[in-house]
């Protein structure tokens, strides 16, 4: 191929205890997927899942050192849950969803708070708020015929060593399965798209200098440092 210029490089993530790498296409993120972090955003109910996304350069596989980004002064991390897709298709029935699954990681859903109020706001897009440069800390991942599917387990987030978010991954308000086939109703999936499944309650500002570590029970850790 006789390029004008030089293409993107492949976004790829690491796969645990593996020599291969995951090779990212889309990145799909749910909002308001835990019923605390709804009410602490002022929202109530069982809403149908509503979708954003990031571009995959906005992943940071593996975490580590992130540029404070501009344009904002409330930057906020969001613990989530990532599931990685092996296969895909349109309309997928939920009973059908995790035979798609390759795996999954811990990933932060980095937010400037700000910009997404105001969006919110005007009814703008979100963009701005949710897929800037570096918005997508992700982890290593964990295949599913290694870890199983993980319908339970703590998902928690440290900020300097304190514990500010510390749910439950069983309190998703749509599972990984309903999930999947909810966003496949929208749009098609294929291998390599990734979904954040959204947060727990406890989301809250960050500074530069500020070390961020969360996990997720069987799916490992992450670590990222704002400079
Ligand atoms: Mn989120």
């Amino acid at each position: 191929m006789n390029f004008v210029i030089p293409p993107a490089a492949p976004v790829v993530l690491p796969v645990s205890d593996s020599d291969a790498v995951f090779p990212a296409r889309r990145v799909y993120c749910v909002g308001q997927n835990y019923a605390s972090h709804v009410a602490e955003m002022g929202g109530d109910g069982r809403q149908p899942p509503f979708f954003f996304c990031k571009p995959p350069d906005a992943l940071v596989p593996g975490g580590g050192r992130i540029a404070y980004p501009p344009r904002t002064v409330n930057l906020q991390h969001e613990v989530e849950l990532v599931v990685a897709l092996k296969t895909g298709g349109a309309d997928i029935p939920a009973e059908e969803a995790l035979d798609r699954v390759f795996g999954y990681a811990v990933g932060i859903d980095l937010t400037r708070r700000d910009l997404q109020a105001q969006a919110k706001e005007k009814g703008r897009p979100w963009e701005m708020g949710k897929a800037f440069d570096q918005s997508g800390p992700v982890g290593a991942l964990f295949p599913a015929d290694r870890i199983g599917h993980p319908a339970r387990g703590r998902v928690w987030l440290k900020v300097n060593g304190a514990l500010r978010q510390d749910g439950e991954v069983g309190q998703m308000i749509w599972n990984v399965a309903e999930v999947v086939a909810n966003l496949s109703s929208y749009v098609r999936l294929a291998a390599g798209d990734l979904i954040f499944t959204g947060t727990p309650a406890g989301v809250s500002t960050v500074r530069r200098g500020d070390a961020i570590e969360c996990g997720i029970d069987g799916v490992g850790t992450l670590a990222i440092e704002l400079v």
